[in-house]
């Protein structure tokens, strides 16, 4: 099916525009598929998922025969990461659940094992900033069982003092019956105790008690790196537009669960191979340098781009412009482009070539958000955009976000429409 549309795409725009060139959708699915396979282990910290990535951006990136800053296609750092490389075990009453998808296990939950009595508690005790907790009649023993949203809503330094005062007050951990979607994150620490996320439908109503097996591990220097290569332009090589996305995910929730992250970031990643293999043929050979970044420890805090902002390897200000790609895996309904209220120049000339060309269903523009690597280089004032694709698919930092189910509906749109405007520029 995807196929078939990829033909008939492909011929139309022969017949429009000598602009738009053929996208590899043949190339783009080999690199989604590679990324989110078993041995990338989700890209995160068991395993090395993260270091396999990257040399297999780097292996591609060499057959492309993308340049090296002083032959170095890594740059490398560290960052501390918590991560389960061995059992993630919770039982219910005897009933075992399933990890991802009845339940997660907080990203930085500390190891813990045993059997466990469960209590019931409908408020949260009253904590000082201190972790001390103030209601002084507050006793814990066991597990103790809270609707998610008394937690979740929390701000991160007053959920870390609560959990101190739970352990103080004898807790051993936390369950936190969820409504919702389960999302899952990576963390830079480890909590004072550990909590379970888990699905109020596959709770058992009542339950008594609990055995729980995690394996945590806490590496407070995990050698990662950012990856990067470039084509030197034609006319005016000191000058670079940069194109980044990060490869980095979540990785995996002990030994059996792999969080593949195929919509985010593979998806981007696949976006910025495509987009280097297109201008290192020499007939696309751009006016300007062309640097391709792709970024380590994203999802942790936008770790790779805060490094490399702070250590540029290209100098900042000699980027005129700078597009990062997380997330373009659909696209039934358009792409939204986060600094586009900002640039509004550089927007205009995109949604123009939309316009003109109908790649798109919508090209849509938001202010500023620190919620991808583009934010680190806008505040260090890199005029930047970062692209999402929207409508299809919703699976987010979930098991279910997997490339089987990913449809690539506006990738050959957004690659044209990216190769378009470098054209204009
Ligand atoms: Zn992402």
């Amino acid at each position: 099916m995807r196929h078939a549309l990829f033909t008939i795409t492909v011929g139309f725009s022969f017949l429009i525009s000598h602009h738009a060139v053929a996208q590899d959708m043949e190339y783009a699915q080999k690199v989604l598929d590679a990324l989110c396979a078993d041995d990338m282990a989700g890209r995160g910290y068991v395993e090395d998922g993260d270091n396999a990535a990257a040399y297999y951006i780097e292996q591609e990136m060499k057959a492309m025969d993308l340049q090296a800053w002083e032959f170095n296609y890594y740059q490398t750092f560290t960052m501390p990461v918590n991560s389960f490389p061995g059992k993630i075990e919770l039982e219910v009453d005897g009933k075992l659940l399933i990890a991802g998808a009845d339940f997660h296990v907080e990203a930085d939950a500390p190891s813990v094992k045993g059997k466990y009595d469960l209590m019931y508690v409908s408020s949260l005790p009253q904590i000082a900033p201190s972790g001390r907790v103030i209601d002084s009649t507050a006793s814990y023993k066991g597990f103790v069982v809270v609707d998610d949203t008394l937690i979740s809503k929390l701000p991160p330094p007053i959920r870390t003092s609560l959990l101190k005062g739970f352990k103080k007050a004898g807790a051993k951990g936390i369950i936190r019956l969820s409504d919702t979607k389960l999302t899952w994150t990576v963390s830079k620490q480890q909590a004072p105790i550990a909590q379970f996320v888990v699905n109020r439908d596959a709770w058992i109503n009542g339950a008594k008690s609990i055995e729980v097996d995690v394996k945590a591990d806490f590496d407070k220097k995990h050698r990662t790196q950012n990856v990067l290569a470039f084509v030197e332009g034609s006319l005016e090589p000191d000058k670079f537009l940069v194109f980044t996305a990060h490869y980095d995910h979540l990785g995996k929730m002990g030994k059996d669960v792999i969080f593949r992250g195929a919509n985010d970031n593979a998806s981007g990643v696949s976006m910025l191979l495509n987009l280097a293999k297109h201008f290192s043929i020499p007939e696309n050979q751009p006016k300007f340098s062309i640097v391709f970044i792709a970024f380590a420890g994203e999802e942790a805090g936008l770790l790779g781009s805060m490094h490399y902002v702070q250590n540029p390897v290209f100098p900042l200000k000699d980027i005129e412009f700078l597009i990062n790609l997380d997330i373009l895996g659909t696209g039934d309904e358009g792409i939204t482009v986060v600094n586009g209220a900002v640039h509004t120049t550089e927007f205009e000339a995109l949604k123009g070539i939309n316009e003109q060309r109908g790649y798109l269903s919508q090209v849509k523009k938001r202010g500023k958000a620190a919620i991808s690597d583009h934010y680190p280089f806008s505040e260090a004032g890199v005029p930047c955009f970062y692209i999402y694709t929207m409508g299809g698919i919703k699976a987010y930092h979930a098991v279910y976000d997997v490339p089987e189910t990913l449809p690539l509906s506006g990738f050959e749109g957004v690659f044209k429409l990216l190769t378009d405007f470098v054209g204009r520029l």
